[in-house]
């Protein structure tokens, strides 16, 4: 129904997305960020076929397949053996069913036009400190005008989310690199290197920035975050010489980091609001759920809630019904990615070396049976829940 005035807190993938599918509803829409000029931060990352398929409503799929590169394996080597820990292979041979590796200014242009395009405004250099009944309140002490329904789209530090998020202790150091003509890297793979689940470095290829440009790598190394500082102070050739001892392979990245300010450092957190809609307040994305990023699903997340916002908001003339029914269409497949992301980070990056053996000696090898292999594709591929047809069986019973 409407048209409504929406007013959209925070210019990352899901508030994009939302404002390129509402502004094309036929809403007014007005998005707010901190940021002076709308701009992507971090390196690169995942889109799932279930996220593209989002991007495919929105227009923007050709352009990001594009510039993007194809992952069909996700594959890690436990030191000091070498022993295979992770082995997960997507299901089928086309493009369309494996893992896209993306830059993730990239996902950001492509969503920025679409929303452009669609008519959706946009106000940079907006810090939003809270909300004051259906205004924004700016850190400056001004107000937005008045909207119909407010969106908190701000992301894993939002400081419009209830709920508790936990920070957790591993984060990752990420840079962005020319993907390297020497290493010999699978350049269809994502790949990682392990000590127990105390160290992990990791190769992905992510595509190009823009069509002119290079194709590039996700190069990031595990590192929990009372360690930053002192990572900071220590010469990078340490560094450097830890991550080769463990993959030798990555010299040729390595060498293309002169200054630690060559890489970002990425906390992680954990946790989901259990009221994502407060009266004419919604949440979306990691302002909603956010996980360890060790799934790759973060992104995807954010592309469906924003097509379920949309829809609900499309089929529904009641907007409390309508935002209810985007948290009901949303609900199951965020617990379930939520839970399997408690259950699988700690695998990955936690001081136990108990949970490391687990990971080595039990689940690896479970892994390989039948009909593990087919169950695991459909977890990274973002389909356990079945979250397109969710959101397509709930416009049915509008
Ligand atoms: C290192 C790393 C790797 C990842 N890898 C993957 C992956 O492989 N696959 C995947 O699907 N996901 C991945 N993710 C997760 C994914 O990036 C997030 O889930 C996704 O970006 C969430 O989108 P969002 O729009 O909710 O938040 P964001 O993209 O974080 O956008 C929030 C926006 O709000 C703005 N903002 C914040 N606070 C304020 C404020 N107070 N006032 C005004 N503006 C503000 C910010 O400037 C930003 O533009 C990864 C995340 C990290 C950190």
């Amino acid at each position: 129904m409407g048209p409504y005035q929406i007013g959209i807190a925070g210019a990352g993938v899901a508030g994009l997305a939302l404002a390129a599918f509402l502004a094309r509803a036929g809403h007014r829409v007005v998005v707010f960020d901190k940021l002076q000029a709308p701009q992507p931060l971090g390196s690169g990352l995942i889109l799932q076929p279930v996220g593209r398929q989002v991007l495919a409503k929105l227009g923007v799929a050709a352009e990001i397949e594009d510039l993007g590169a194809p992952i069909a394996h996700l594959f890690g080597k436990a030191a000091p053996r070498d022993r295979v820990v992770l082995d997960v292979r997507y299901r089928g041979s086309s493009r369309a069913r494996m893992g896209l590796g993306v830059h993730r200014g990239a996902l950001f242009n492509a969503l920025l036009q679409a929303a452009r395009r669609s008519g959706a405004a946009f106000e940079a250099q907006a810090e939003i400190a809270e909300t004051d009944d259906r205004r924004f309140v700016f850190v400056d002490g001004r107000r937005s005008p008045g909207f119909d329904l407010l969106v908190d789209a701000l992301g894993v530090r939002s400081p419009l989310a209830d709920g508790r998020r936990r920070a957790l202790p591993y984060g990752a150091l990420w840079a962005s690199l020319d993907w390297p003509a020497s290493g010999g890297f699978d350049d269809r793979a994502l790949e990682q290197r392990y000590v127990a689940a105390r160290k992990m470095v990791g190769v992905m290829p992510i595509g190009r920035l823009d069509s002119s440009l290079q194709a590039q790598a996700a190069f990031f190394w595990s590192l929990k975050s009372d360690d930053f500082p002192a990572w900071r102070a220590a010469p990078l050739e340490a560094w450097k010489a830890e991550v080769l001892t463990l993959w030798p392979q990555t010299q040729p990245l390595l060498e293309k980091i002169g200054s630690h300010d060559d890489l970002v450092y990425a906390r992680y957190a954990h946790g989901a609001s259990l009221r994502p809609v407060r009266g004419r307040l919604a949440s979306i994305g990691d302002s909603w759920h956010c996980a360890s990023p060790q799934l790759g699903q973060g992104a995807n997340l954010a592309l469906l809630d924003a097509w379920a916002f949309a829809e609900a908001l499309r089929r529904q003339p009641n907007l409390e019904v309508a935002l209810n029914e985007y948290v009901r269409m949303r609900a199951l497949h965020l617990w379930i990615y939520q839970s399997v992301s408690v259950l699988f980070t700690p695998l990955y990056q936690s001081d136990a070396n108990a949970l490391a053996a687990i990971r080595d000696h039990v689940a690896a090898p479970l892994a390989r049976i039948w009909p593990a292999p087919l169950v695991l594709a459909g977890l990274v591929a973002g389909a356990w829940g079945d979250p397109l047809s969710a959101i397509v069986k709930g416009s049915r019973h509008a």
